[in-house]
């Protein structure tokens, strides 16, 4: 097969062998091609639109030890904070008058935030703002829990995967941690009727081709809404200080495969990706992604949410954020629209 049939298959069938994932995963040399059908395909299905939500980071706390995660529970030098509800009523009145229509409230694992005020905040937030869609990503709870919220309100989740290989996923995460529990999560919240987003970091530790493959065997066996990805990025005060940071170009490789594999999928320009490359976010865009997750979080707690090093865009406030999204979405042909950029089906 040449470069071309192995794209028009990709685009066509939705799919392909382990085999030829291996072989488009390992090389630059279908980039172009691919990153131009990718575009086709986005467009076909939400034309030049992209989509933005209000990312609240509302607590860093954390419970758990994630070795790549700069706001782990061992990480002694992180500054804690949590927002309380009013200051988290006060993002989204921003956010709203912005023209955001979806909020995403995401922390830590933080036993502080109870179910009971959880509820209280989503609840407070479904009443006053109707036509918004509310996301979580506030990582694993049980099945009443997410009911719980749901009924309270919330319509999405994000809760990436982060590996799917069991091998891999133990070099990442202490024994405490379970990736069986995190699918499991996953499949609870599709079954109470949320939008559900996973996703995984590109260029982890210990991250091969065939991990990655199975990454996307996961995605294709759960069949997300949306689908997060980002580079890894170190963090100096982790157990991973000595590991190099994933690979802007494999991400961006990836977010066309997946535009490919999912046509019609949410699929977000991450912070990670701008973090690493000036024009990071914009070359995900052109290359099959859709939507855009700007921070709303008070601008004196933005630099404390530091899952990793020298994240961007933590000195700005949202108002300023969004300006500068615009320019820069506009100026590579596509716009930034008002709408709670729901999947289509
Ligand atoms: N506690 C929530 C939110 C986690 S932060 C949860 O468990 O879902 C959101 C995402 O940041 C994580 O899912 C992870 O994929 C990503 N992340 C964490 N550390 C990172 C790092 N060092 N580099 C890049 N992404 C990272």
């Amino acid at each position: 097969m040449n470069n071309s049939e192995l794209i028009n298959k990709l685009a066509s069938e939705h799919n392909l062998s382990d085999k030829e994932l291996k072989i488009i995963l390992e090389t630059n040399k279908f980039d172009e091609e691919l990153k131009n059908t990718a575009d086709i395909i986005r467009k076909e299905n939400y034309g030049n639109k992209v989509f933005v939500r209000g990312l609240i980071e509302f607590s860093n706390y954390c419970k758990n030890n994630c070795y790549y995660c700069g706001i782990r529970r061992d990480n002694k030098n992180t500054v804690r904070y949590r927002l309380d509800k009013d200051t988290i009523m006060l993002c989204c009145k921003e956010g709203y008058e912005l023209g955001f229509r979806t909020f995403v409230l995401q922390s830590g694992e933080d036993p502080f935030f109870t179910e009971e005020k959880m509820c209280d905040i989503i609840s407070s937030i479904r009443n006053e703002y109707q036509d918004c869609a509310i996301t979580l990503s506030i990582g694993e709870k049980s099945k009443e829990s997410y009911k719980l919220f749901y009924n309270a309100g919330a319509n999405r989740y994000l809760l990436r995967h982060e590996t799917a290989s069991q091998n891999h996923y133990n070099k990442l995460h202490p024994e405490s941690m379970s990736l069986e529990n995190r699918k499991k999560c996953l499949f609870n919240l599709k079954e109470i009727g949320y939008q559900v987003g996973s996703g995984f970091m590109v260029g982890s530790p210990y991250q091969t081709t065939e991990n990655l493959i199975e990454d996307l065997r996961f995605l294709q066996e759960l069949q997300p809404d949306m689908i997060g990805i980002g580079p890894y990025i170190t963090h100096n005060q982790t157990p991973f200080s000595s590991h190099p940071n994933g690979s802007v170009e494999l991400t961006i490789r990836l977010i066309s495969i997946l535009r490919l594999l999912f046509p019609k999928v949410l699929l977000p320009a991450t912070t990670a990706l701008g973090t690493l490359n000036l024009k990071g976010r914009e070359l995900a865009l052109k290359a099959g992604a859709n939507v855009l997750m700007p921070n709303l979080s008070p601008v004196n707690v933005r630099k404390y949410y530091d899952i990793y090093n020298d994240k961007i865009c933590t000195g700005e406030e949202a108002a300023q954020c969004k300006n500068c999204l615009e320019k820069r979405v506009g100026a590579i042909g596509y716009e930034i629209v008002i709408d709670r950029g729901d999947v289509k089906k």
